[in-house]
């Protein structure tokens, strides 16, 4: 259930976000990254965001997700190139380069409302 694995990970990033944002201050807007081996569904993941931070001073903030491109080695020409899926010919014909992807789940910026604006 990838839904499952989103909502972990939402409730993690939560707690993250509480831990960095200054006490009292509304939180607007949280820009993550995260790498192409995740395998994390940004959509989904947005949802669990809403569900998980519904009723707490991160309620209504806005969940950017910057997702990684899988990186592709070919073996047999030695190009190299991403893509959004892991698996991809290469246009030398080899049907299998290797996808590489980064596990990074990388908190990048919070935009928080301190309440004089
Ligand atoms: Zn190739």
């Amino acid at each position: 259930m990838p839904v499952v694995h989103e909502f972990s990970i939402a409730e993690a990033l939560a707690t993250q976000v509480l831990a960095h944002a200054p006490a009292g201050a509304r939180v607007r807007g949280v820009e993550i990254r995260i790498g192409a081996l995740r395998g994390l569904e940004p959509d989904a993941l947005k949802m669990c965001w809403d569900a998980v931070t519904f009723g707490t001073p991160m309620a209504g903030a806005e969940l950017e997700v910057d997702l990684r491109p899988w990186s592709i080695t070919c073996s047999s020409c030695g190009r190299e190139w991403t893509s959004s899926v892991p698996f991809v010919s290469c246009a030398c014909g080899n049907a299998t380069p290797a996808p590489l992807g980064g596990d990074e789940l990388d908190l990048v910026a919070i935009t928080v409302d301190d309440g004089e604006a």
